[in-house]
């Protein structure tokens, strides 16, 4: 279990990017789901020990993390958003490589390793190939087998299937569903439907703050009978914003569909639709943009 505990941070230049943030992680994946500048990464680089948060506390199974930040990276397994790191070097040796780095040190013991992981990503085709030719989707898979060197029991992946086309954002996901459910799995990312299809808890962040959290399961029952849709001219888009909490618009055939939160259907023509994860999303951070203003109903944290 990781404890977050009133967590904040303020950079130098004053931004505040953790705003009180608490959380408690249980095993399992964990999805954390926020806009761009929400603060994902600034969490997520406390939770690896690589930035010192201004105040607050992280435990993890008991460990003060902020005292003893050696002992948890011994556990630990990161892919950071910015792995930037491709070397002309081949796959099998930057893995070898990075196995000694974090102290794996008997020759046969790594080789096991490294050989193995490279079968788990699937990259063991391509293992003599330098990791600077390797596609997108082939970087984010060398990144989660370096994250699983030393059988981490903590492992953090930020945004890892930004910029992934669909079929490789598919096998990336499908590899991180392979980890073991004994282990803490932390995945940020802006894509609700990595967190639909890979977590069993959620929270989501807006501002530095966690505005929502829980099972995603529960809190799309909570919008359960109030997401409404109708198909509408694209003109008429900013009159239906004025006058309703419109939370999701999307393109079906060319034609704008709007997605609005209410306890009865808003005005003839609109049928309820089933809510999903993305509704939930939408609606938590148009309750933020309109400061409660338009926003009737309250999202449970
Ligand atoms: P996310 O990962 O959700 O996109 P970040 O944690 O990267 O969010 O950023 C949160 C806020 O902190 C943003 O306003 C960002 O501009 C700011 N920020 C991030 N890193 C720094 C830094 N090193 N110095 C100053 N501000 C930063």
């Amino acid at each position: 279990m990781l404890s977050i505990s009133r967590l904040s941070h303020t950079y130098p230049n004053g931004t505040r990017a953790l705003d009180d943030v608490t959380l408690e992680i249980p095993r399992g994946m964990f999805g954390l789901l926020g806009p761009n500048g929400a603060g994902k990464s600034s969490l997520m680089r406390c939770l690896a020990t690589l930035q010192i948060p201004t105040a607050g506390e992280i435990r993890f199974d008991g460990l003060d993390v902020l005292a003893e930040p050696q002992r948890l990276r011994a556990q630990l397994g990161y892919l950071p958003q910015d792995f930037g790191v491709y070397p002309r070097v081949s796959a099998y040796d930057m893995l070898d490589h990075l196995a000694v780095l974090k102290g794996v040190a008997a020759r046969g013991e790594r080789k096991d390793t490294v050989e193995s992981l490279l079968q788990q990503v699937n990259l063991w085709d391509v293992r003599k190939k330098a990791i600077a030719g390797f596609s997108g989707g082939m970087r984010q898979r060398f990144g989660i087998a370096q994250a699983l060197i030393g059988n981490p029991k903590l492992i953090i992946v930020d945004e890892p299937t930004a910029g992934l086309d669909p079929e490789e954002r598919n096998r990336f996901n499908n590899l991180l569903a392979e980890i073991g459910e004994n282990v803490v799995v932390i995945l940020s990312t802006h894509i609700v439907d990595d967190v639909t299809d890979l977590c069993s808890r959620m929270a989501i962040l807006v501002g530095g703050r966690i505005v929502s959290s829980g099972a995603p399961q529960a809190l799309i029952d909570q919008l359960q009978g109030k997401v409404w849709q109708r198909a509408i001219d694209k003109e008429q888009l900013a009159a239906y914003r004025e006058r309703m909490a419109v939370i999701a618009t999307r393109l079906r055939g060319g034609r704008p569909v709007i997605h609005v939160l209410a306890e009865q259907a808003p005005e003839a023509g609109f049928e309820p639709v089933e809510a999903g994860l993305e509704d939930v999303y939408f609606a938590t951070l148009h309750g933020q943009r309109s400061n409660g203003k338009t926003q009737h109903i309250k999202l449970a944290a």
